[in-house]
């Protein structure tokens, strides 16, 4: 659940990820907020507009169903046209088990119930790309890319992984769009989001805003610098991942919005993460161990660390050094052995990586 892009972030996560935007006068302010919610946020619906040349009719919509009919319109030629940042007349409703396999971001996507209770306009994010979407019509490789990289775009400033897009043929069973296979774009834009948002496919070097931020030294590494901004509460039993809410540094791009994943593959990295404890009674422990996920799915655990509780407080500092695959993120997990809730009072993660090719 998030708190919709506003048009200035919406526009600069989109620029970040290499995404060639337009901007139709007017659009910051052109949305169908007057009718109903806007967020909060969830997903990110994928469509075809079965027609030619309909940037204006994206803009405008029909008397029926009156514009804006999607957040961006991505012509043939690759021009990703800004119509709206706020709701849009894209989605429609969508079955309850669809929807909540979005927001969940299962990893599977199940035909779409009858029923349709839910106010997808409210919740989603919607492209039109420029298609006939009779099956035949070809999306060019740029425009495709394209679409990628405004998908991904959304997904990274949110955090999410690429299950929080769907295509609108995935959400209702109204609708048949997009006519290409769904599964193949998550792909690609999971292959996106395991790398900066610079990064173009096919190359090992980033480019774009990301990039531009380091020194262009390529032994030169990143520094990431992560907290908790509250105190949490760590009950006993259970692995748990540290929710990084608070970044001071993280000019490697890897660590999503209060996100719990903070280096990507490929890289090395090393560094520690110290963490203070309170009310974890002497000699009982909590452990701590670095996670490997592949998006939403563990993947492996490395070694585990002791943390025993002392009289006043409980301080200890866990190394972290590893080297990690493509297509993986790293996270802390800790597990509170004791019988009763301890509190998490401050993780700071101090670690320099070094992106591998
Ligand atoms: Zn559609």
């Amino acid at each position: 659940m998030a708190t919709p892009l506003s048009a200035d972030r919406f526009l600069a996560a989109l620029r970040a990820e290499g995404v060639k935007v337009a901007e139709r006068s007017g659009w910051r302010t052109h949305n169908r907020n007057s009718k109903g919610a806007w967020g909060p946020v969830n997903g990110i619906v994928i469509h075809h507009t079965a027609g030619t040349n309909s940037l204006n009719l994206c803009w405008s919509g029909t008397a029926d169903l009156p514009g804006p009919l999607c957040h961006t319109h991505l012509a043939k030629t690759g021009v990703a046209t800004m119509l709206s940042a706020g709701r849009a007349n894209h989605a429609g409703t969508f079955a309850a088990n669809a929807f909540n396999s979005m927001l969940n971001e299962s990893s599977t996507h199940p035909r779409p119930d009858a029923a349709e209770p839910v106010d997808a306009n409210a919740r989603t994010y919607g492209i039109e790309i420029e298609n006939l979407g009779n099956g035949s019509d070809p999306y060019p490789a740029a425009q495709y890319d394209q679409a990628v990289r405004w998908a991904a775009a959304l997904c990274r400033a949110h955090g999410w992984t690429a299950h929080s897009v769907i295509g609108h043929k995935e959400g209702t069973r109204r609708k048949i769009d997009p006519s290409f296979d769904m599964d193949a774009f998550r792909d690609a834009v999971a292959a996106r989001l395991a790398h900066d948002a610079g990064w173009s496919p096919g190359t090992n070097t980033s480019s774009g805003d990301s990039a531009a931020t380091k020194t262009g030294d390529d032994d030169m590494p990143d520094y990431v610098n992560l907290g908790v901004a509250e105190p949490y509460e760590l009950r006993p039993g259970g692995w748990d991942s540290i929710e990084f809410t608070r970044e001071w540094s993280d000019t490697a791009g890897d660590h999503a919005t209060n996100g719990s994943v903070w280096a990507r593959g490929p890289a090395r990295f090393t560094g520690t993460v110290s963490l203070h404890i309170e009310e974890l009674p002497v000699g009982e422990v909590v452990q701590a161990r670095m996670s490997e996920y592949e998006g939403d799915r563990f993947v492996q655990d490395h070694p585990i660390h002791e943390v025993i509780g002392t009289a006043g407080g409980t301080f200890a500092v866990i190394p972290l050094t590893k080297r990690i695959a493509s297509g993986r993120g790293m996270r802390v997990r800790l597990r509170n052995y004791s019988d009763q809730p301890v509190t998490v009072s401050s993780a700071v993660l101090t670690v320099l990586s070094w992106k591998e090719s």
